[in-house]
Parts: C-alpha cells; structure tokens; sequence
C-alpha cells in the first residue's frame, strides 16, 4: 500500500501541499484528478522520493520512502508527464537505460527484455530510433516501456494519455488494466482525462487547493456534491 499522511510542501514561500492524507491499496488503480496547477506532479514525485516533504511522510508498505534502497526494494517506477527521454540515446538504449546502467543482466538479455515490452505498449521493432523522430503519444509509450523494465510492483503515471489520440488513449487505458491483472501493479495515475479516470479506476482522488478533497469510486466522485468537483466533471473542455 502507499499512504500519505499530512504532506506539506512550499515553494517559495507558496504552500502547494496543505497536510494531503492518501492512502492507495495494493492492487488498485488509482486515479488523481484536478486542477492544473493543484499539485498533482509534486506529489507524485513525493510518492518517488524525488521531492522531500516539509512535514508529513510517504510509507510504502509501511516503510518511510526515505531512502532510494526502499525505492529499489519497492521496485517504483514513474513515467514523467514529459517522458523524460534521453535524446542522445535510441529508444531501445533509452528503455534498458536502468538495466544496463546497473550491469543487471547481460546485454542480450536485455535486449530481449527490451523488445518484449516495447511490443507491450505497440511499438515493437522501434529499437533503433530516436526520440527526435517520435511522435508525442509514441514518447509516452516508450517512457511507459521504460517503466515496465524494472518489473515494479507500484507504477505512477503523470497524465499517461495527455499526447495521445482518443484511439491511442484507450489502448494505454487498457494496456494499464491489463497490467494490473497480469502482473498485480498498483497504480498511481493523475490526468485531467475524464475518459480514463472513469474508464480505469477502482477509485478516484480530487486534489483542489492542495488538499485531498473527495476519494471514492468513480460512481461516488460523479455523485459528490463540491461544486468544483461538478464544474470539473462537466465542464465542455478537451
Ligand atoms: P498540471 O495539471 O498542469 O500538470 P499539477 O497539478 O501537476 O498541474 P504541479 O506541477 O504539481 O501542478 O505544480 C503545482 C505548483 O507547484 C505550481 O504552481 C508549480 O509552479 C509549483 N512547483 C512545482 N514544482 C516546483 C519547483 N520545483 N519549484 C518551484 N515551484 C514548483
Ligand atoms: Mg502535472
């Protein structure tokens, strides 16, 4: 499980995070949804231990995520609202980046490994192109490939279908469904995409305001009364 308890975060003398409490149950997929600019990213990256907490503190079955060993243990992975690509590096160098940095397994065998999960998210045989040369949705898939490698047992997803066609959106709907199913990840997913959020999560969390203010199932979060949630749920945008 993931449980968040009291964050707090400023930047620059701006609180962004108010004492946010989350608690994700193994297995699930989870989807966090609101405004641009709530806070969304930050957490995430708290949750990674790539942002440290003011006050308040992330246990990763039961853990502190203090340390990048808990991480490792944990086997948590990211794939960054930009993808995070290397540019200098081919998008099969850039999927076994972590499995070749370490020396955790020899070359061929990594690059097994990379074939079999760019086949996954539908870009199989694109070992040896460059980023340069992608579209947005494709860098996407190749950052969610690179996530897969570490086999993690907890996967965060920054806005997954946010350069995506409505098409290629549901694919990685789906390949994230299936995930869960195949391999029991837990996922953490923030996107303002209302098709995804209600299409894949067991349960929804909405972030206004640095704070966590409803969680339910997607049928509950529909039914919540907060006026901004409602304007969020309904508004014409896309
Ligand atoms: P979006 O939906 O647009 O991605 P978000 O909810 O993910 O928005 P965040 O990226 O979490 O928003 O940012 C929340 C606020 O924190 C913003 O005002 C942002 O400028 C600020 N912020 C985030 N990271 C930093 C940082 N490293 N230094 C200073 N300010 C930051
Ligand atoms: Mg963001």
């Amino acid at each position: 499980s993931v449980k968040v308890q009291g964050l707090h975060k400023s930047f620059n003398g701006q609180e962004i995070l108010k004492g946010l409490d989350l608690e994700v149950r193994p297995g699930e997929i989870f989807v966090i949804m609101g405004p641009s600019g709530s806070g969304k990213s930050v957490l995430l990256k708290h949750v990674i231990g790539l942002e440290e907490p003011d006050a308040g503190e992330i246990l990763i079955n039961g853990e502190p995520i203090l340390s990048p060993e808990v991480m490792e243990h944990h086997r948590l992975a990211m794939v960054f609202q930009s993808g995070a690509l290397l540019n200098s590096l081919t998008v099969g160098e850039n999927v076994g980046l972590y499995l070749s940095e370490h020396r955790l397994k020899p070359p061929r065998e990594i690059a097994r490994i990379v074939a079999e999960k760019l086949e996954v998210v539908g870009l199989k045989g694109q070992e040896d192109r460059l980023p340069s040369e992608l579209s947005g949705g494709m860098k996407k898939r190749v950052a969610i490939a690179r996530a897969l490698v570490i086999e993690p047992e907890l996967i965060l997803y920054d806005e997954p279908t946010s350069e995506l066609d409505p098409l290629s959106a549901v694919v990685i709907g789906e390949e994230i469904v299936n995930l869960n199913r195949q391999i029991h990840v837990t996922s953490i997913i923030v996107s303002h995409d209302r098709d995804l959020a209600f299409g894949v999560a067991d349960r929804i969390a909405f972030i206004s305001e640095g704070k966590i203010l409803a969680v339910g199932t997607p049928d509950e979060v529909k039914r919540n009364s907060e006026p901004i949630i409602q304007k969020f749920l309904n508004a014409d945008f896309k």
